[in-house]
């Protein structure tokens, strides 16, 4: 089987490139593909003669439905499938799919996020087509990529904003690489994302409620074995996660996501897979189709994969790098030094423009990674800190020093020609040995590409990359106003005016720097006088997304309106709030209904067992029941602060819920309800140590992590 599928071409089930020339003729191919890289509006004919093509194609592949496959806010993918039969007038069944089904649904938009910006008298929202994300036929259904808007035309998606700040950041960009190449017309951001997950047998899953609903654990008493031996990193794949991780590259084959690399990650159970990159349209398509695939994948191998950022306590959590970088029409990587000077000047001005870009808005980016699942990540010891900062190694940093002192001004010949040649012209030497590899950096230069490993697992890749597409083509723009005023109001040469502007900027963007432990106090405290942000939870860092920065770099590049920035954090808080209950609810139930009730039944066994003694011994029978009595009481004890633990947890959440302020609300679960989670946990943790295994209801860490 596994043969068969690899003998397939690679994307079999893709309706690419190799598919379009096959079912288009010349002009029709041309239009579709000058379309898809300009972004301009495709023709009602041209849409028409694509569905056809699409329709032949996708019934050749067994399809009997199709969709328009989207991604709403609530973080998974959509899709609301139609049979591509339908009747003719004269009642014939004909098989139907024209540009008009290929262009525009209304699927009913009032069941998903929409943070107040859809009201309820209209529900209706659009699914647009996507023509920059091949369609796919998944299953039996062709699934077509599309954007998500309302009936005002606001963005009800992740992909929408996405798109536009590719936009946006291609036009600056090209604009910008016209400096050092002017044959360059386009830029695209590429995206490679490294997924982490854990793997838990089905069967044992499924005894804990928590792992159902909320997709973590919230109580469990850590196995005597976890981490400690590191003999899980690396290590080799057991079988049955192998037969799994095959299923899977196997169905990622067919529909083109370029899965490369897996391995076993630090904790038990936990692996890691990562594609080659790809435009990061497409890349955050593959992801969010990743993560579903994953989970039908692992359901029919008897298994549950665990997306979620911290599904256990004491061991690793899981992230998704997202490796970013910005290639050229002509192949050139943007972050890659290249061979001449002047192209070290292009690298440098676009490593500098990030590194300012990050600097800027760091809160934000803070913000855009902020969900209740990765609170429990950032800050722990396998995480970067919520604390936003750059690594980019002592050879870099040398270079950044040595041409902060460069001339203001014109530069002499002499200058010019030393910096060429011994800063700049060395570049490329430097970063072969490379090696510094800083594992603390939330957001790391890598020698070819930044590495943003601040990251949720779960998270949908769209949000991170829309802030910081936007934030670099802002910061681009900036380059480009003070360059060009400098050539045409001071009469400067053009790379007199970069050095000049490259020098002033690299004064800036010191304070994000930073090489040090991440994870330490010190760098707590530092970070704090250099005035950067420090927000440990979600509530306090969502904010970040209308601050007036905020509002003025996602509206002068077009990409979110103030009223749908304030949708989207009304939407964040309330996903938010939501999770934290869904989990303080949970607690309560398992606490009430599985773990109490299970240690008075083990206590009955201890007390059936006390009496038993007596009947044996008479008054003698204490010297014999002595720990029991122990046990007995202790049980009663942790019995007492459960409840009282849950108790305290249910009016924490009822005063929560009477605030009618969605950010206030959300800043009660966090600080008001939410700890008790621990001490609730805390008490469970313990009966679980002491009660009968065999009487014990939910499967316990050890049997979830290490399973063969
Ligand atoms: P590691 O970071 O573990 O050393 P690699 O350097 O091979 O591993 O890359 C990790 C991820 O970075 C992969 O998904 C890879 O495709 C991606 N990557 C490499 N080059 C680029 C690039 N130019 N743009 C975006 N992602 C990239
Ligand atoms: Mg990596």
């Amino acid at each position: 089987m596994q043969t068969e599928t690899f003998s397939m071409p690679f994307g079999a089930y893709v309706f690419n490139e190799t598919v379009l020339i096959q079912y288009l003729n010349k002009e029709a191919f041309t239009k579709i593909t000058q379309a898809i890289i300009s972004g301009s509006k495709i023709d009602r004919v041209l849409a028409d003669q694509i569905a056809a093509a699409m329709k032949t194609w996708a019934l050749s592949k067994g399809a009997t439905h199709y969709t328009h496959w989207f991604q709403p806010l609530t973080g998974a993918t959509a899709e609301k499938h139609d049979a591509f039969y339908d009747r003719a007038e004269t009642g014939e069944p004909i098989v139907k799919f024209e540009g008009d089904q290929l262009v525009q649904q209304e699927p009913d938009a009032s069941s998903f996020p929409s943070g107040g910006i859809r009201n309820t008298f209209e529900a209706r929202g659009y699914t647009a087509w996507d023509p920059s994300s091949p369609a796919f036929v998944y299953g039996t259904t062709l699934c077509i990529p599309t954007i998500f808007v309302s009936y005002t035309g606001e963005a009800l998606d992740f992909k929408t904003p996405l798109i536009k700040s590719l936009h946006a950041l291609d036009k600056a960009a090209t604009a910008v690489c016209r400096y050092f190449d002017k044959n360059t017309s386009r830029v695209v951001a590429t995206l490679g994302w490294e997924q982490e997950y854990f793997l838990v047998d089905k069967e044992r899953a499924a005894t804990r409620p928590d792992l159902i609903l909320t997709g973590r654990t919230l109580m469990g008493h850590e196995s005597s074995k976890g981490q400690q031996l590191d003999d899980h990193y690396f290590g080799s794949i057991p079988t049955r996660v192998l037969d799994f991780m095959q299923a899977l590259e196997k169905e990622c084959w067919l529909l083109g996501i370029p899965v490369k690399t897996r391995h076993n990650e630090v904790a038990p159970s936990q692996f890691e897979l990562a594609p080659i990159y790809e435009e990061v349209n497409l890349a955050v398509d593959h992801n969010a189709l990743l993560m579903d695939i994953m989970n039908r994948i692992a359901d029919k191998h008897q298994f549950k994969v665990l997306l979620h950022e911290k599904p256990f306590a004491g061991i690793n959590g899981s992230g998704k790098h997202n490796n970013w970088s910005l290639a050229t029409n002509k192949g050139i990587n943007l972050l890659s030094p290249g061979k001449t000077p002047m192209s070290n000047l292009q690298f440098l001005t676009f490593f500098i423009s990030t590194i300012g870009a990050v600097l800027e808005h760091e809160s934000l980016l803070r913000a855009a990674i902020a969900s209740s699942g990765n609170d429990h990540r950032l800050g722990a010891n396998e995480a970067p800190p919520a604390i936003i900062s750059v690594f980019i190694g002592q050879q870099l940093s040398k270079v950044l020093d040595d041409l902060e002192h460069v001339s203001k001004g014109k530069l002499s010949p002499q200058e010019k020609t030393d910096l060429k040649l011994n800063v700049i012209g060395k570049i490329p030497e430097i970063l072969l040995d490379n090696t510094d590899r800083n594992r603390t950096s939330p957001f790391a230069f890598t020698g070819n590409k930044f590495e943003f490993r601040a990251v949720g697992s779960s998270a949908n890749c769209a949000k991170p990359m829309t802030v910081l597409n936007a934030m670099v083509a802002e910061r681009l723009n900036a380059f480009k106003e003070q360059t060009d005023a400098l050539i045409e109001k001071k009469g400067m040469k053009k790379d007199d005016a970069i050095f000049n502007v490259l020098r002033d900027q690299i004064k800036g963007i010191k304070s994000i720097l930073f090489e040090g432990d991440g994870y330490s106090k010190e760098w707590e405290k530092e970070s704090a006088k250099r005035g950067l942000s420090n927000n440990k939870t979600t509530p306090e860092a969502l904010p970040a997304y209308i601050h007036e920065k905020s509002v003025l770099l996602f509206e002068h590049l077009n990409i979110f309106t103030e009223r749908e920035l304030i949708a989207r954090y009304q939407v964040d808080l309330e996903e938010y709030v939501m999770k934290t209950q869904i989990e303080a609810r949970t607690l309560g139930d398992i606490s009430r209904n599985h773990v109490i009730p299970t240690g008075i039944r083990y206590q009955n066994t201890l007390i059936e067992n006390v009496r038993g003694l007596k009947e044996i011994y008479g008054e003698a029978f204490e010297k014999h029941a002595k720990e029991q009595m122990v046990i007995i009481e202790r049980i009663s004890q942790h019995i007492a602060a459960i409840n009282r633990g849950v108790n305290a947890m249910i009016s924490a959440r009822k005063k929560a819920n009477q605030l009618s302020d969605a950010h206030q609300k959300a800043m009660a679960y966090c600080k008001e309800v939410f700890p008790f989670f621990e001490e609730i946990r805390y008490q469970c943790d313990k009966l679980e140590l002491i009660v009968d295994a065999s009487l014990w209801p939910m499967a316990k860490y050890r049997q979830l992590l290490f399973m063969q």
